[in-house]
């Protein structure tokens, strides 16, 4: 079977035929070549308005790369013809295997775009011995494809999150859609603002913004103040993974004070081999880590009493009512604000704050999956960090909505990828 046939059997092109395969230099045989004849009588399209037009001239033989076979590049050779469009002017032709000026088949970029997702991008480089240029090429093509093709009706729910990229204080602003049957990242921004939040209200538009029945979200006061300016009939729930991110961060907070209050008073020496004493289990110390142990737990007890109340909220998000819950919640602050912590009490402060929205969560029971946010936030992270080539933020935008973004793609005949 020749090569020509194969290819006829998975794109075939009504007005183009592939002529016999050949070895670009038979004496290397790294290259192959498939020239392609228009067929015969056939008219040109011009490339601008889409119909076909009469003939002008023909430019010289060009190479288009193909998805390779045997890791051998292939490359269709064709001469574009010019034509004279009656609306249009002198044109080049319209072919059906690519667009503009590329040099590589749309079917190709396809091709390294599909594999873009499971490999980073300099790894599809090296797989198919091309450039990092001509991956970022093709993902940002499949992105904007996607973007322009994917459906945006029906969203009920959405959660924004906040994400640090590069070093320094450099935010992402993320929205994904968070409904039961389809999660997807919806949105990137750069930065955190109110200005940045309000435009995915403008790409959402108003009436889809009018729809939508949860919006999620952390106690960022921008984010806070957009929501209920542009989704004001949804209800708003700060969600469990920010309430326990914000939570994690206090204790580090007591425990990195505290750590420094031992060093000034010249207990670091103790700290600095108490790793075993708190690992190893008691009957396994000897008398010496024993000894320490019980010293330790006088000066360690700031931060085990931190760690404590975090495990004691838990019990917050079992509740199903939310009158129970507001009711736990009150004892919790009510506790905490006792406890001279001061990082703890300025989470029970900002609690109480936004005592109703976090009431909303069980308002929400059962419309919201609460690992969902959690997820797309680790998804992100890894995919930032997977490549440093993402320099760039538009790097990074278009690796994260191909990556999250469930962005729907062309149909074809035979998938290469
Ligand atoms: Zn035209």
């Amino acid at each position: 079977m020749q090569l020509k046939t194969i290819l006829n059997s998975l794109e075939k092109h009504k007005s183009f035929v592939y002529q016999v395969a050949r070895w670009a230099d038979p004496e290397f045989k790294t290259e192959i070549e498939i020239p392609i004849q228009p067929r015969a009588n056939s008219q040109a399209i011009c490339s601008k308005c889409g119909k076909p037009a009469p003939g002008y001239d023909q430019l010289p033989e060009r190479r288009f790369e193909f998805v390779p076979l045997w890791q051998i590049a292939i490359y269709f050779v064709y001469a574009m013809r010019r034509v004279d469009c009656p609306t249009c002017g002198v044109k080049v032709e319209k072919v059906p295997w690519c667009d503009g000026k590329n040099q590589l088949t749309t079917t190709y970029r396809w091709f390294l775009a599909g594999w873009a997702k499971r490999l980073s991008w300099k790894g599809v480089a090296d797989a198919f011995d091309t450039t990092w240029q001509n991956v970022f090429r093709s993902v940002k093509h499949a992105v904007s494809w996607g973007l322009a093709h994917r459906d945006l009706e029906g969203i009920a729910s959405i959660g924004v999150d906040e994400v640090q990229w590069q070093k320094g204080h450099k935010y992402l602003t993320l929205v994904y859609q968070i409904d039961n049957g389809r999660k997807r990242l919806l949105w990137i921004g750069k930065d955190r603002t109110t200005k940045t939040f309000l435009r995915f209200f403008r790409m959402l538009g108003t009436r889809r913004s009018g729809e939508l029945e949860f919006v999620c979200s952390d106690m960022w006061k921008p984010y806070l103040k957009v929501i209920a300016k542009k989704a004001s009939q949804a209800i708003h729930v700060l969600d469990r993974f920010h309430i326990m991110q914000k939570m994690n961060k206090a204790i580090d907070e007591v425990r990195a004070s505290e750590a420094r209050q031992l060093k000034e008073d010249g207990y670091e020496p103790i700290l600095k081999h108490s790793r075993w004493c708190l690992l190893k289990r008691p009957e396994n110390l000897t008398d010496n880590q024993t000894l320490k142990l019980s010293e330790l737990l006088k000066y360690n007890l700031r931060s085990v009493r931190a760690h404590l109340l975090r495990e004691d909220f838990q019990q917050f998000w079992e509740y199903v009512s939310p009158t129970w819950a507001g009711k736990f919640l009150d004892a919790w602050c009510t506790r905490t604000m006792r406890s001279q912590l001061e990082p703890m009490k300025k989470v029970a402060r900002t609690l109480r704050n936004h005592r109703e929205l976090l009431l909303n969560w069980f308002r929400a029971e059962g419309r919201l999956s609460s690992g969902v946010v959690e997820g797309f936030n680790t998804k992100v992270k890894l995919t930032t960090r997977k490549s440093y080539g993402f320099r760039t933020y538009e790097a990074i935008e278009i690796s994260l909505y191909h990556n999250l973004g469930d962005l729907p793609e062309p149909e074809f005949t035979h998938r290469f990828w």
